[in-house]
């Protein structure tokens, strides 16, 4: 089968589109054959590497994928060839007491597929059989293929991490990153105000249009949070603050705050480090919160929302999966709006 794939870390030029033998489904597995497969930020970092991240090479690239049931492992149930499925790339062993308790997101062998091991931007991936859902006849598979992580991630933040409730306002950096367009949605589901900040004219038209109430064009503001303590919320602060940007946006986040507000953090796509001054902590007794993936019970319930079309997975660009290095370099440009995907 055709795969893009690394055979060693380094920067996107390693990312080569090559042939290998197909997966072969393990117990409890499908074999999937891959109609649509969605980029993730994670996918560079992977192929830049970090210590401790050893992968058996050549290392197939891709967290989020969907398609078409091929095959099925000894003891699989709930599918049969020929079923469409989506997937939750969280992968965890699903016998520990995290687990067993429906947090498998807690698992101490907890990993995302395309990470440790090998991912969807192939012809055929393999995926255990509780980590798929169906996907309704109809509904667009550019779709289901796209929603997944951002999907999930999200979900888990506001609704089981931040505990947004109607009424309160919320924060999110960056409104054209896949976790943002769908906390941007999330939010307004749950009834929240959302103030979000972007960097064109035409990702504020997009924001507005996903349901945004306030949307910042940074780049036209030297301080964009003294106008949104001021002129948005009365010199009260925000209540929830979404960040998955990191070093550049840590410190807004901590001044959007109103005194025990919640920051929520899934990530740190521009880096890692940050100082903090705790005596904002204390002072304002912030509450800083994690947040990675979720469980599977979280990506169940967000995938129903996405099916019925009540969220709405938005797309940017479609590649082939010959351009996946094209996409990756696309991606990390950060000039989209929305999920960057492969077709089979
Ligand atoms: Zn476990």
């Amino acid at each position: 089968m055709k795969a893009a794939c690394i055979s060693k870390h380094g920067s996107l030029e390693e990312i080569v589109i090559q042939d290998m033998d197909s997966p072969q489904p393990g117990i409890g597995e499908l074999l999937v054959r891959m109609k649509f497969a969605a980029l993730n930020h994670l996918d560079s970092f992977v192929v830049k590497g970090w210590q401790g991240l050893e992968l058996k090479m050549p290392h197939v690239l891709g967290s989020d994928g969907c398609g078409i049931v091929e095959d099925t492992g000894a003891g699989v149930s709930l599918f049969k060839k020929g079923d469409v499925v989506t997937i939750n790339p969280g992968l965890s062993c699903g016998k520990c007491d995290a687990c067993l308790a429906g947090e498998q997101n807690l698992c101490k062998t907890f990993s995302i597929k395309g990470e440790h091991e090998r991912g969807t931007f192939a012809e055929f991936f393999t995926v255990p059989e509780i980590s798929a859902v169906k996907v309704p006849v109809g509904y667009p598979l550019e779709k289901a293929a796209a929603a997944p992580l951002v999907f999930l991630t999200a979900w888990r933040m506001l609704v089981s991490r931040a505990r947004l409730k109607p009424g309160e306002t919320v924060f999110i950096h960056g409104a054209g990153g896949g976790v943002s367009t769908a906390a941007i949605q999330i939010a307004k589901y749950l009834r929240a105000t959302v103030i979000t900040s972007t960097s064109t004219p035409d990702k504020v038209d997009k924001a507005k249009k996903l349901g945004a109430d306030h949307v910042i064009n940074y780049r036209d503001m030297s301080d964009f949070s003294s106008h949104v303590f001021k002129d948005l919320t009365g010199k009260q602060g925000v209540d929830v603050v979404i960040d998955s940007v990191g070093t550049k946006t840590f410190s807004t986040s901590i001044r959007l705050l109103r005194p025990d507000g919640r920051l929520i953090i899934c990530g740190a796509t521009s880096g890692p480090a940050t100082d903090l001054d705790l005596r904002q902590v204390f002072w304002k007794q912030l509450n800083i919160t994690g947040s990675t993936m979720s469980n599977q019970k979280e990506f169940r319930d967000v995938m129903k929302l996405v099916f019925s079309g009540k969220l709405d997975p938005v797309i940017d660009k479609i590649f082939t999966l010959d351009q996946a290095r094209e996409a990756e370099q696309y991606l990390v440009q950060a000039d989209q709006f929305g999920k960057v995907v492969l077709r089979e």
